[in-house]
């Protein structure tokens, strides 16, 4: 296993939508590995594959935020989201693409979601809580949707400016 470079906004391949995954194969079970590895390291509680550059449709994510607990390593492969709550909440929601900004966001409050497993297993679950705003954050990235497309035009700009600042800051090293 091994940590990918998480792309920082903004970066073309964050907008663009990914394609479907044919197969499970080995290049895509180390790439699932690599993207939980990447997401612990962070730390993060999710990750979608265009954030390390690669445009299929994965998503990785563990939402048990208790130390105490053990791992809940999730890898969704083309996950569809196939029915939403009337119901909406609101999180505090951040980015591993977007680092340190973080804002309000309104989505459903919980969803029912559908995707293969690495074993190419059809699966299908309900997400509550924070797993139900991880799992609709992570699959919009497939979709070259960040959450900060769901605030004001001013309120994104500002955070687009301050990331392309740190862009230039980190390019200097
Ligand atoms: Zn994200």
């Amino acid at each position: 296993m091994s940590i990918r470079n998480i792309l920082i906004h903004p970066d073309p391949r964050l907008k663009k939508v990914t394609a479907p995954v044919a197969s499970i194969d080995d290049d895509l079970r180390r790439l699932a590995d690599d993207m939980l590895e990447t997401m612990y390291d962070a730390p993060g509680i999710g990750l979608a594959a265009p954030q390390v550059g690669v445009m299929r449709r994965v998503i990785v994510m563990d939402c048990e935020k208790d130390a105490e607990a053990t791992a809940q390593p999730m890898v969704l492969i083309n996950p569809e989201v196939i029915w939403t709550s009337e119901e909406t909440s609101v999180y505090e929601e951040g980015c591993l693409s977007i680092p340190e900004q973080y804002a309000e966001v309104q989505r459903p409050a919980g969803v029912e979601v559908s995707w293969t497993d690495l074993s190419g297993k059809l699966q299908r679950e309900r997400f509550d809580g924070l797993w139900a705003t991880c799992v609709q954050h992570e699959i919009d990235h497939l979709d070259g949707k960040l959450f900060i497309d769901y605030l004001g035009p001013l309120k994104r700009q500002m955070i687009t400016r301050k990331m392309q600042k740190l862009k230039r800051e980190m390019a200097r090293g």
